[in-house]
């Protein structure tokens, strides 16, 4: 069984077990619940919507600079797509040069895109919701990574199909709820997030 840390994704005294396709605890050797991973993937992803948010509105009022919010929605969305992309795949020590090309890649279109947004906010171009909504949806981009990774992995221990789990939650619409009418599906069906805001989970068998 190899040991590896999973400190650095937000899971001290967890380790990715290969075997098992699974984090566990160091301590009680117990697998860390899917849900308990989904809610690390969740926290991180609303916590970098909300600062990237934050920037937005910063930048709009005039407290921030162009150049200034580039460069701090820039680090914010590339360590968010960073931690979910390692958080998907066991760790960052599990992380491959591949993983990192296609995090690389990702990034690379989202930045063209956040200079788009801070010439459109610098022409005062977005409503109050456009602004917030747009913001937010950098932090998206990374969640969806995770799923993405997870698929790729799932495939590869074997499994072949996949179904949505709604979260329940305010932010599930009609999309997200017909996904998961559809049950069980081959991999690659369907992709989270569905829509702006999608905090849905996709689950492999
Ligand atoms: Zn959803």
């Amino acid at each position: 069984m190899t040991i590896q840390s999973g400190s650095p994704v937000g899971l001290p005294g967890y380790y990715w077990d290969k075997r098992l396709h699974n984090y566990v605890e160091q301590r009680t050797r117990r697998m860390v619940k899917r849900e308990t991973v989904n809610g690390l993937l969740r926290q991180v992803a609303d916590g970098s919507a909300g600062r990237l948010e934050g920037l937005a509105q910063a930048f709009a009022e005039g407290k921030l600079t162009g150049a200034q919010f580039y460069k701090a929605a820039q680090l914010e969305i590339k360590h968010a797509t960073n931690a979910c992309a390692a958080l998907a795949k066991g760790g960052w020590d599990r992380m491959t040069l591949s993983d990192w090309g296609m995090n690389g890649a990702q990034l690379r279109q989202a930045y063209v895109h956040l200079r788009q947004f801070a010439r459109d906010i610098a022409a005062k171009l977005p409503s109050p919701a456009q602004l917030i909504a747009r913001a937010r949806s950098y932090a998206d981009a990374a969640f969806g990574r995770f799923w993405h990774i997870r698929q790729t992995v799932e495939r590869l221990r074997g499994r072949r199909t996949m179904r949505i789990r709604t979260r329940g939650d305010d932010r599930v619409c009609s999309e997200c709820r017909e996904d998961e009418r559809q049950g069980w599906q081959p991999i690659g069906t369907f992709h989270v997030p569905v829509h702006i805001g999608c905090r849905c989970d996709e689950e492999y068998g």
